[in-house]
């Protein structure tokens, strides 16, 4: 990978090893709830105490929770490469936490709130923002409520030309840890495809979009992106 320019995409398969959970693994819930009824613009508008109270206990859980090796290896890549552009489905900080910088998050953050009134982020991860009851902005004259800074489904992707400008002109671009279920992230392994680049994933299980890579490792990301990592750097093998 040496000299090329490299595109990592990850998903939730990444955190797995770290004690988050994914969508997939659990029967299409997400920590035991529908995905329509904590992750779309209509359940908060239908039960926003539910989906504020959904989303506190993600935040809460990342002060639980360590980067694994899957993370480590990704931030050595990053530094060992020329060009690498780490665009992640995540909304936790475990890459960042893992040492990389400059991490794309396509479908927002955990560590931030966005005003609902401006539409304004702001890092919300002192002790006394973590509370069940709902928080208010420091950006307006009179505060507005708080809503998680993710983006639900139907609702647009966040940094997404900018993503198209590093995935259209990557020369490799490697998936770990994404099911191939959720779009537009599931395509963009098909446009860095269309535009020449090789393609590799590393994955549990098969994705939907198996057919789509050039290169598969089928296992866990913490066991294998180590590895794989050396490989890449030029450091082993
Ligand atoms: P997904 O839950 O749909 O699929 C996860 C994939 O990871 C599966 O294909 C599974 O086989 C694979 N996997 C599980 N454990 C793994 C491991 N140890 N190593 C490698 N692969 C492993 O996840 P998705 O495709 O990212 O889509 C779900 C969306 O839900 C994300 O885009 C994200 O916005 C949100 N989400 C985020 C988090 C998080 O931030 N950690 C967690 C759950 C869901």
């Amino acid at each position: 990978m040496q000299g090329k320019r490299v595109v990592v995409l990850t998903g939730a398969g990444i955190s797995a090893e770290s004690g988050i959970r994914t969508f997939r693994d659990n029967g299409g819930l997400w920590e035991e709830h529908r995905i329509e009824d904590v992750a779309t613009p209509q359940a908060w508008l239908a039960d926003p105490s539910l989906v504020w109270h959904f989303y506190q206990r993600r935040r809460r859980q990342l002060q639980d929770v360590e980067p694994n090796p899957a993370h480590v290896a990704l931030c050595e890549l990053q530094n060992g490469l020329e060009s690498m552009v780490l665009i992640t489905q995540n909304v936790d900080n475990l890459h960042e936490r893992g040492g990389s910088s400059d991490v794309i998050h396509m479908h927002g953050r955990l560590e931030t709130l966005r005003c609902e009134a401006t539409g304004r982020h702001e890092k919300r991860m002192n002790s006394t923002d973590f509370s069940d009851d709902f928080l208010l902005c420091t950006c307006c004259s009179t505060p507005s409520r708080v809503r998680p800074d993710i983006v639900w489904f139907g609702e647009i992707p966040m940094h997404m030309e900018e993503i198209y400008r590093a995935v259209d002109a990557c020369e490799v671009f490697v998936v770990v840890g994404s099911s191939g279920h959720v779009y537009p992230a599931a395509d963009l392994v098909d446009v860095a495809r269309r535009h020449g680049a090789w393609t590799v994933l590393v994955n549990a299980e098969p994705p939907l979009n198996l057919d789509s890579f050039d290169e598969v490792h089928l296992g866990k990301a913490g066991e294998l992106l180590p590895g794989l990592v050396r490989q890449w750097l030029g450091s082993e093998g």
